[in-house]
């Protein structure tokens, strides 16, 4: 049985009303779903993971899980704001006691906004710790100077997080060292050392590039301590890999209910599609996949909630949700024929959003060679 029964039917009924209509008009013009975002916050749903202290509803990971996959299931898109249940996780647990008071309240009320973090680089990519963003300390500031790429969902949000280099690398330095996390309130730094420009992409993603020149950041900004940003960055990566993955077992219940209603109803020589085992196969097959990758994002999320640091089983599943969704979007064009790929049927839409978690926040690639290494003992690749 599906835990949290209320939470969800709660998010399936308000992702009732922003229906296909309202993600094809806003994919025609790449815009952001302000009012979905904003019907979530006010919910409460974007701040469950927020200690009651902080206004929150202080729930664990699996409530969030929960609510990204209602989201997708019914068709919506939670890639819009899914990093603020997320991103917030480095404040909370690496913040001071100073900038949690400041900051986590009005996030959880909703009249702050902390949904863009900026890790990935143009000439670094996955590789961290090559990164080349710095961050020098002058006085009581920082001056941040640099580029980012992909920084998603900048243009919607009041804070984002900045992972940047403190410390010059140098020989014999381990090369994730001196890397540091800085809160950046956006709505002071748009004009005075901090550009956005967004990049279109081919989903509505509303994702962007930043450039740093001489942005200056109060000292107290630091999240934690000076160089150790690497380590508090990667702390939340299991509760990102999961909640992505508990996303893409939503897309994938979506697609196959899109194709099992599809291979009912359409009829060709007389009789529904869904008779023929050529068209029933894969859909089972997609079934199948789905469910496994909800087992481990299960079990995932019961080692999360337990204290462990399951960063094999949040990899993993992350990597099977990832192709499970994908391979039921395969199925679900498959079966609908030319029509998955006509806008209103939102396959042709849900099948581009959910190729992108074939590559991001991590690539299959990377989830591969890191249970190659740190599971399998295999001599590391990189
Ligand atoms: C729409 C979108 C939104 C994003 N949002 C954010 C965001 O909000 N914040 C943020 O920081 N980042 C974000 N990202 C960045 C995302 O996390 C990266 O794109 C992803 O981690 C891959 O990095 P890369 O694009 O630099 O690829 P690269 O690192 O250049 O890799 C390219 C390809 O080579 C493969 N590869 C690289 N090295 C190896 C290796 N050693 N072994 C085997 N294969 C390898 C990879 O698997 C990949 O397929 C976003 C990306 C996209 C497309």
């Amino acid at each position: 049985m599906e835990a949290y029964t209320e939470i969800r039917e709660a998010v399936a009924k308000l992702c009732a009303g922003f229906p296909g209509s309202y993600w094809r008009a806003l994919d025609r013009d790449m815009a952001y779903p302000t009012e979905f975002v904003n019907a979530l916050t006010e919910g409460g749903y974007l701040s469950v993971l927020i200690p009651e202290a902080y206004g929150g509803s202080g729930l664990p990971l699996s409530a969030a899980a929960a609510i990204l996959e209602e989201v997708q299931r019914a068709g919506c898109n939670g890639g819009a704001c899914h990093a603020q249940m997320y991103t917030m996780g480095t404040l909370l647990r690496h913040g001071s006691d100073a900038q949690k008071a400041e900051y986590l309240p009005a996030i959880a009320e909703g009249r702050l906004r902390l949904q863009a973090f900026e890790v990935t680089e143009p000439t670094s990519g996955t590789d961290t710790g090559s990164l080349k963003t710095t961050a020098r300390r002058e006085g009581d500031h920082y001056v941040v100077n640099g580029q980012k790429i992909w920084t998603s969902r900048a243009e919607h949000s009041d804070l984002m997080l900045l992972l940047a280099r403190t410390t010059p690398r140098t020989e014999g330095m381990k090369r994730t060292d001196g890397l540091s996390v800085l809160l950046i309130d956006m709505r002071a730094a748009k004009g005075n050392g901090l550009t956005i420009r967004p990049i279109r992409t081919m989903m509505n993603h509303a994702t962007t590039e930043v450039f740093f020149d001489d942005l200056r950041v109060p000292a107290e900004n630091l999240i934690g301590e000076e160089g150790r940003g690497f380590r508090y960055i990667l702390s939340g990566m299991n509760a990102e890999r999961i909640l992505i993955a508990a996303e893409c077992v939503g897309d994938a219940k979506w697609f196959i209910d899109k194709a099992k209603a599809y291979a009912s109803e359409r009829s060709v020589f007389g009789r529904p599609i869904g008779a023929n085992q050529g068209v029933q196969f894969p859909i089972a097959q997609a079934y199948a996949n789905m469910r496994a990758a909800e087992l481990m994002v299960r079990e995932a999320l019961t080692l999360y909630e337990g204290g462990a640091n399951p960063g094999a089983e949040a990899n993993m599943a992350k990597m099977l949700a990832a192709d499970a969704s994908f391979e039921a979007a395969n199925a679900c064009i498959q079966t609908h024929g030319g029509f998955g790929f006509a806008e209103e049927y939102d396959v042709e839409r849900k099948f581009r959003e959910t190729r992108l978690y074939q590559v991001a926040p991590i690539s299959t690639n990377l989830i591969l060679a890191y249970l190659s290494e740190h599971v399998l003992g295999l001599p590391r690749s990189y």
